[in-house]
């Protein structure tokens, strides 16, 4: 199997790229942002607990996050590999996530952190916010919010991760193509 984390902060780019591995490798694609913003539009359980943070740009508590990941990964086995697309997002989730993937046989190929500046992605995720229409990307001070939420919470697994040895850095500036051929190299390195 194929299994790969694809982190980096909000608008790093990390979906357009999780899509192109995705096709790439015929991998199943679990996007956490996306689980959850399709369970708060069916107002779902899962939604209505989810949704006052989404939001607020902050993060989903952990436990519902854990449960909701291993669910997705339940009902995709067999496979040939996932893309995490914005999972783990803390320390706790990355322990979780490694007795998940104890428990059905998995391993992690590689870690991969798209790189891009806090000025860009303000902009970028602006722009986006005209066309997505999310509701968290519409404001600064929610983008502001999403940017501390990652320094705070998520910046600490690039030192987890990089323990063992599966840390990979990814320069996210430039073209969208350019950038998928790094991560490319990358993912043809550790396959
Ligand atoms: P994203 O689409 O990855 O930018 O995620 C959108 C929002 O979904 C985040 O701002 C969080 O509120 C929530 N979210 C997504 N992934 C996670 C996660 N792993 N842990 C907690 N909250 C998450």
């Amino acid at each position: 199997m194929l299994n790969i984390v694809l982190f980096g902060k909000p608008g790093s780019g990390k979906g357009t790229q999780a899509n192109f591995l995705k096709d790439k490798y015929n991998l199943v694609h679990i996007s956490t942002g996306d689980v959850f913003r399709k369970n708060i539009k069916n107002q779902t359980e899962l939604g209505l607990k989810a949704e006052a943070y989404t939001q607020n740009g902050e993060l989903v508590p952990d436990d519902v996050t854990v449960l909701m990941l291993e669910n997705e990964i339940k009902q995709n086995l067999p496979c040939k590999g996932f893309i995490f697309d914005g999972f783990p997002r803390t320390l706790y989730q990355a322990d979780e996530m490694n007795k998940i993937l104890f428990k059905y046989k998995m391993k992690l190929s590689a870690i991969v952190a798209l790189d891009v500046d806090d000025d860009l992605l303000t902009d970028r995720l602006l722009k986006r916010g005209l066309i997505s229409g999310r509701s968290d990307d519409q404001s600064r001070e929610k983008i502001l919010t999403r940017l501390n939420e990652y320094r705070n919470k998520t910046e600490p697994l690039i030192e987890y991760y990089s323990k063992i040895n599966r840390f990979h850095s990814v320069s996210g500036v430039g073209e969208i193509h350019e950038i998928s051929l790094r991560l490319l190299d990358l993912v043809e390195s550790v396959k």
